[in-house]
C-alpha cells in the first residue's frame, strides 16, 4: 500500500495519493497509476496499441512494481511509436 504524504504546500483538492503523470512526452497530466496516459493522449494512440496496453495490463502492478514482460514489451512499442511518429 503506497502511503498517502501531503507536504507542505500540498493543498491535496483531490488528487490520487498515487497519482502520476501521463506518459505522453511532455504531458503533466495527473492520472490514476493504473492508466497509461490521460484521457486525450489515451485517444491519440492506435486502437492496436491500445489494446494491447489493456491486455497486458496486471492489476496490481502500479503497486507492487512488477509489470509483467509482456506490459514492458508493450511500452516499448509504444515508445517505438511515438518515435516514428516523431512525439515529443
Ligand atoms: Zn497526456
Amino acid at each position: 500500500m503506497a502511503k498517502r504524504r501531503k507536504g507542505p504546500g500540498s493543498n491535496g483538492a483531490d488528487d490520487h495519493p498515487d497519482a502520476r503523470t501521463c506518459h505522453w512526452p511532455g504531458c503533466e497530466r495527473q492520472i490514476p497509476p493504473h492508466y497509461w496516459a490521460c484521457a486525450e493522449h489515451w485517444a491519440a494512440l492506435p486502437k492496436r496499441l491500445r489494446d494491447r496496453v489493456a491486455r497486458a495490463y496486471r492489476p496490481g502492478q502500479e503497486i507492487d512494481k512488477q509489470p509483467s514482460r509482456e506490459y514492458i514489451r508493450t511500452a516499448q512499442e509504444v515508445h517505438h511509436w511515438m518515435v516514428e511518429h516523431d512525439i515529443r
